[in-house]
């Protein structure tokens, strides 16, 4: 059996999970979007196209369902159909899975880290975000700074400084907000809402 790859190249929004996930398959280009290697531009749809055997298919599919902006199908040379469940419609959603009400009560539902805590302040001039540690006898413990929350979060995750999924949560949403505010010149003030 044989599948074709089609890459909408002009939707990637340069994410770069195919390539992290499989680096063989996926290369990038000088605008940071992907380029799926061995791939042709299809002049008549715009989109580039690679056949692939059975062999091949486990792989691309990874890449191509870790892809957040769903512009990586593989179709089914024969019948023309695609083997993956791209973008469901709401009513497909609703109907294949449980809907979860998401709600939160901060007061009765936050527990503090027993790891510690952070303070985050953007720094707009230099376009830095500057982290503030401090562990668990509230003393400051390091200062981490980076331009993005995406190589901040990763550094706490690194270096071992949360210990609850919901702090964890917490100071990646804080930092994007930071992040956000930063880029857009707004006033960040932690655990308020953006303007
Ligand atoms: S995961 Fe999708 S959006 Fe991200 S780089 Fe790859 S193709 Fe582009």
């Amino acid at each position: 059996m044989t599948y074709t790859i089609i890459y909408d190249k002009d939707h990637c929004t340069a994410a770069h999970r195919c390539m992290g996930v499989q680096p063989k398959l996926w290369g990038v280009d000088g605008e940071k979007k992907a380029i799926l290697r061995g791939g042709q531009l299809n002049p008549r749809t715009g989109k580039y196209e690679r056949l692939i055997e059975e062999a091949e298919l486990a792989a691309f599919k990874e890449s191509a369902l870790i892809c957040p902006a769903y512009v990586i199908d593989i179709v089914d040379t024969d019948t023309g159909k695609s083997v993956l469940n791209l973008k469901p419609t709401k009513k497909e959603e609703k109907e294949s899975v449980p809907v979860i009400k998401a709600h939160y009560d901060s007061r009765k539902e936050w527990a503090m880290d027993p790891k510690g805590f952070f303070t985050i302040k953007p720094f707009y001039e230099e376009q830095l975000i500057r982290m503030r540690y401090y562990g668990e006898d509230h003393a400051l413990k390091f200062l981490i700074e980076g331009k993005s929350a995406e190589e901040i979060y990763n550094t706490v995750v690194r270096e071992n400084l949360v210990s609850t999924f919901q702090h964890a949560a917490y100071v990646g949403c804080e930092l994007m907000k930071a992040e956000i505010a930063m880029k857009k010149n707004l006033p960040y003030v932690q655990d308020d809402p953006l303007p």
